[in-house]
């Protein structure tokens, strides 16, 4: 049990009994260490079910507890999104129990926020998140003149004549003349909804004419020509685990049948850029938040760190820790299974039961290696 056993007096008389005395001051402490976690099949299973055990150790780490001299650095990776990132932080701090702060938390598309301010000024289309969230997260990120699916079809409902707006849609769209408006580029916020209607758009505005609606450029399916419109897309996790026993279908199927679209009505390959785990960008990031965190709790925030990516998905999680340079811990508590022998697609450099078994693991391994 954590309470007893990660005491880091008892971590030390454990395994480096005898070498140092058992005083406060003198306690090692590894100072290198840092987490990442994943959320789904790590801290939770299915959108409400929190695991006790990961409510104990995130409270232990963040030092709310007093058994620590100071806080492990530690955030929250997910693939998941479509809501501001304000609103993910305040509602994983309710269920987790601990203040998570604006340096804890990286949703699929919070690395975007800075890659799409040159589109601060321009009209972008953003796709994902329930109602007009993924609006109210390009806005939260700085984006000036976002524009929903639904306002488009407000505009012209032949666009898409297979869905209809709703009375809530219709309360919340932005009326206005798309036929002049020039669109920069498409940005998919992850949790797609209408797939169809998503995807239609997403071409429009590839083979578009400077990125109008209704145009189509000259030369849209040579592959010399590229195009007016870039596509940005969050999350490439093909599949995810919900409450529901068998695995669901993600963004990462969403952009495999944008890009199966893509290529059948124009022979061209689907030109994009990924964000998400486990692509380098979203680990870069992530390596910033640690250290602008371990500035925010006064301690030094540019020496070397060494990362452990608690993660259940070897395709996500693990890959991109593994080629990221981070060490990788695999649990048992989501998508990866070993009950029968089966070995994960990418090897972590260990598997756990679950994030607490982890999160030991680590600690004794620091110790044991002396990063202190
Ligand atoms: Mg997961």
């Amino acid at each position: 049990m954590l309470r007893s056993a990660w005491s880091v007096r008892r971590l030390v008389s454990t395994t480096v009994a005898g070498k140092r005395a058992l005083h406060a001051k003198t306690t090692p402490f590894p100072d290198k260490l840092a987490f990442a976690f994943d959320i789904d099949g790590v801290l939770k299973q299915g959108h409400h079910n929190v695991l006790p055990q990961a409510k104990r150790v995130l409270r232990f780490l963040s030092g709310a507890e007093g058994r620590l001299p100071k806080p492990i650095p530690f955030l929250l990776i997910t693939n998941g999104g479509g809501i501001p990132d304000e609103e993910r932080r305040a509602a994983l701090s309710r269920e987790l129990g601990v203040e998570l702060t604006e340096n804890q938390l990286v949703q699929s598309h919070t690395p975007i926020k800075e890659y799409v301010d040159k589109y601060k000024d321009k009209p972008v289309l953003v796709v994902g998140g329930k109602g007009e969230n993924c609006r109210r997260v390009a806005e939260s990120y700085g984006l000036k003149h976002p524009y929903i699916p639904q306002d488009i079809i407000a505009w012209k409902p032949d666009i898409w004549d297979r869905t209809e707006l709703t009375e809530e849609e219709k309360s919340f769209v932005r009326p206005a003349d798309f036929s002049q408006i020039p669109f920069s580029a498409a940005l998919v916020f992850d949790d797609t909804r209408d797939w169809g209607r998503d995807i239609t758009l997403i071409l429009d505005l590839l083979s578009s004419d400077k990125g109008v609606f209704g145009t189509r450029r000259e030369g849209h399916n040579r592959a010399d020509l590229s195009g007016d419109v870039e596509l940005v897309m969050s999350n490439a996790d093909v599949e995810w685990r919900s409450s529901w026993p068998i695995p669901r279908l993600g963004t990462g199927a969403f952009r495999l049948c944008l890009e199966a679209t893509y290529k059948s009505t124009t022979g061209l390959e689907l030109p994009y850029k990924q964000f998400g785990k486990p692509f380098k960008a979203t680990y870069e990031f992530s390596e910033l938040m640690l250290r602008r965190y371990l500035k925010q709790v006064g301690r030094n925030s540019n020496k070397e760190l060494n990362v452990y990516m608690v993660g259940d998905n070897p395709l996500s999680d693990i890959d991109g820790a593994n080629r990221f340079g981070w060490n990788s811990i695999l649990v048992r508590t989501g998508v990866f299974h070993d009950k029968h022998g089966e070995k994960p697609s990418h090897k972590p450099t260990v598997i756990c039961d679950d994030v607490e078994k982890g999160v030991e693991w680590a600690i004794q391994e620091e110790l044991r290696k002396g990063n202190l």
